[in-house]
């Protein structure tokens, strides 16, 4: 059982992030945030899939006018992405978001930052800021002599003095870098530092498979020490993909549960079956489902029975046929033309005993 690093919690209306909070799963459009009908279209998806809270780019006025209807309309808690100019953060609070992503370091100078930070608390509006280690200011790298991690630790705790003093501490603080070790370092040394709450995630992490396994790995490391609160995995294209990345991150650390578990060996020239396939099936059969299944599919029956009984619902291939399990009773024995059919009929009584209902 991992401990979790012990953090203030930030509220952001119902929703809380750190403090005895599960980890929250979060992730950001890539829609044209003015499009508010596929923006909202695109977070409804997101939210079907598990996403708890949904950031949104806003680049420009235009975008901004257009934050009321979304946040609005959102079945999720909105964050808006700011940059550069602070009357979009400060029309991004009027329209109701529940947190700010922003960089004081870039929204023009000390007062200007104090007015969106006043402007924030009044209106419960929970801050997230951060550094970036591809967009560091020149002055933190030369004063760090080059020390990437030391740049950004020095660049964050700039941006904290600025919104501490201006009286808020409802922050969440992100230290990203698309080099794992480096996220890692960094993220690291700032937990021993101070209790913010953490958003984790290694920025452009790149396409779903090289992103994937570098946010397992980066993000895995972390999380495994107990530290971060809330995670984005970061990748190009759909944003779905991010999310159901993110819990099977949480779920193989035992920190979420969403959906079903499914453990498949790899085969060997023991395999007389098309695994790989039945495997494909049942994937496709589950990938929607959210209940916390352990479902187990297995080459033959050297190791197939064992996991089988840690399985709801297992299913060890034999010559040309299976043998399916449910704990460690055999339930039937079919064809391999009538295994995934059968572990589906099997799947759904287990559905329709333990949640009563025959699919989602
Ligand atoms: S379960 Fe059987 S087929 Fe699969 S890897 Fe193990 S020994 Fe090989």
């Amino acid at each position: 059982m991992i401990s979790r690093r012990k953090t203030r919690p930030v509220h952001l209306g119902k929703l809380v992030i750190g403090g005895e909070a599960p980890i929250l799963v979060q992730s950001m459009t890539n829609t044209d945030t003015r499009n508010v009908a596929a923006t909202l279209q695109q977070i409804t998806e997101l939210a079907a899939v598990g996403c708890e809270l949904i950031r949104v780019a806003v680049p420009d006025q235009e975008a901004a006018a257009k934050l009321r209807e979304i946040v609005r309309e959102s079945p999720l808690p909105v964050v808006a992405d700011i940059h550069f100019d602070y009357r979009l953060a400060l029309a991004a609070i009027e329209a109701g978001v529940a947190k700010l992503r922003i960089n004081p370091g870039n929204i023009g100078g000390p007062e200007r930052v104090k007015t969106v930070v006043h402007a924030a608390q009044a209106n419960g509006v929970a801050l997230r800021v951060g550094a970036n280690a591809g967009s560091l200011h020149r002055s933190y790298l030369e004063r760090s002599k080059g020390d990437v991690v030391q740049a950004m630790l020095a660049s964050v705790e700039d941006q904290l003095r600025l919104v501490t003093e201006a009286g808020h501490d409802q922050i969440v603080v992100s230290l990203k870098s698309s080099d794992v070790v480096e996220t890692i370092q960094v993220y690291q040394t700032f937990a021993a530092r101070w209790d913010f709450p953490l958003h984790l995630g290694i920025t452009e992490a790149g396409l779903r498979w090289r992103g994937t396994i570098k946010s397992g790995v980066g993000l895995g490391v972390l999380l495994a020490q107990g530290i971060g609160d809330t995670i984005r995995v970061s990748l190009t294209g759909d944003p779905r993909h991010e999310v159901t990345a993110a819990y099977e991150i949480l779920k193989a650390l035992h920190l979420r549960e969403r959906g079903p578990v499914v453990v498949a060996c790899p085969t060997c020239g023991r395999c007389q079956i098309e695994l790989e396939k039945i495997v494909e099936g049942v994937e496709e059969l589950v990938k929607d489902l959210p209940y916390p299944l352990h479902l187990a599919v297995m080459g033959c029956v050297v190791n197939g029975p064992g996991e089988a009984a840690r399985a709801d619902l297992g299913l060890a291939g034999g010559k040309g046929e299976g043998l399916i399990f449910r704990h460690r009773k055999i339930l039937r024995k079919e064809k391999q033309d009538r295994l995934l059919p059968a572990f589906a009929e099997e799947l759904q009584k287990i559905i329709q005993e333990r949640y009563g209902s025959p699919d989602q």
